[in-house]
């Protein structure tokens, strides 16, 4: 087998993935690396997309038509969670802020996280 992280062919076990304990590391660590740049990268584009909403929503409750939201450069397919109403209605949350799809205005309603009932 050849190595993992050099090509070189590898002696020994033929199940061997590598041919050093220097190029396992390597390859670990870009494995790593790789991992921690995809959290990285999510993470901006859920945090940009709070930025949007509460940039839109000062007040914590609006609603604003939907091309707003997409020119403003929203990605729909990043949230943080889903809250569902008792009547159904879909929220869906960038971290504190939340928006609700109404279809047959094509509009969004911007709302701020719902204070907990007591
Ligand atoms: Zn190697």
């Amino acid at each position: 087998m050849k190595c993992l992280q050099c090509e070189k062919e590898t002696f020994g076990r033929s199940d061997k993935k590598f041919c050093s304990p220097e190029c396992r590391n390597e390859y670990n660590n870009e494995r790593y690396r790789r991992e921690q740049k995809a959290v990285i990268d999510i993470n901006k584009t859920l945090k940009k997309n709070r930025m949007i909403l509460k940039r839109l929503n000062p007040e914590g409750k609006i609603v604003v038509p939907s091309e707003i939201l997409l020119k403003a450069g929203f990605d729909l397919e990043y949230f943080t969670n889903i809250y569902t109403t008792k009547n159904g209605r879909e929220y869906r949350f960038c971290y504190d802020y939340g928006y609700y799809y109404d279809d047959e205005k094509d509009s969004y309603l911007l709302v701020k996280k719902f204070e907990e009932d007591n």
